[in-house]
């Protein structure tokens, strides 16, 4: 079996840049231009309100994109009105998860495919561990992303969010125990999260001493190849 990396997907592979709060921001000027009100005022408005804020309660009720959506819609439909749109917020809310979902606004960084390219031609699979929407197995494919991944395990659709153990349990069975490297943006939920099941993690695209870091994936892959 060929041994695997576990990518993180959001600020690793690709971003969409301002994230949850842009999108409402977008979602905004197009319902109601000239509205005043700030991403700030938006991100504010979002602070603990996704399943990844609360990583040590499972969600397998939420595993239809519907239910899903349902769910985070609430704290997005509070978000609208918190900002005085409380009247429109269920259509606000239908606009944001198209405008969310529209690969169109989201970026691939200009080192994610060589590295994912490079890394296969050595040997290794590719396995994408994400907190994530339900959408994500299609954004990635959107994302020219899809055909150098073997799986997308997404906690939306998976009930559990990392860096909780069972998301990472279930990426080290999709691989058949060949999961090696874990690689993220994130210092807890991808990098000690994977450290705490007992496989090797890395930091990217961020520093902290903590723990191994590499600036890029370009450097992360050099490494990876010469070793
Ligand atoms: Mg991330």
């Amino acid at each position: 079996m060929k041994p695997a990396i576990l990518w993180d997907f959001d600020g690793t592979l690709a971003t969409r840049p301002g994230h949850w709060s842009q999108a409402m921001l977008e979602v905004l000027d197009d319902h109601a231009p000239g509205h005043g009100v700030s991403r700030e005022d938006l991100r504010a408005t979002l602070r603990g309100g996704f399943p990844w804020h609360r990583p040590y309660e499972p969600h397998p009720h939420l595993d239809d994109p519907e239910r899903w959506w349902a769910e985070v819609g609430r704290t997005l439909a509070a978000g609208f009105a918190q900002v005085g749109y409380a009247r429109d917020a269920a259509l606000l809310v239908a606009s944001f998860r198209e405008q969310f979902c529209d690969p169109t606004g989201w970026v691939v960084f200009d080192d994610t495919v060589p590295s994912l390219e490079s890394l296969r031609e050595a040997g290794l699979r590719h396995v994408i561990v994400s907190n994530h929407m339900p959408e994500l197995p299609d954004l990635v494919d959107a994302l020219g992303i899809g055909s150098y991944v073997d799986a997308v395990i997404c906690s939306a659709s998976f009930g559990h969010e990392k860096p909780h153990p069972a998301i990472y349990q279930a990426a080290v069975e999709a691989t058949d125990g060949a999961a090696q490297l874990m690689v993220g943006d994130n210092p807890v939920a991808d990098v000690q999260g994977a450290l705490d099941v007992g496989l090797d993690a890395v930091l990217v695209r961020r520093r902290d001493d903590r723990f191994r870091w590499f600036d890029d994936l370009a450097g992360l892959t050099a490494s990876l190849l010469q070793g």
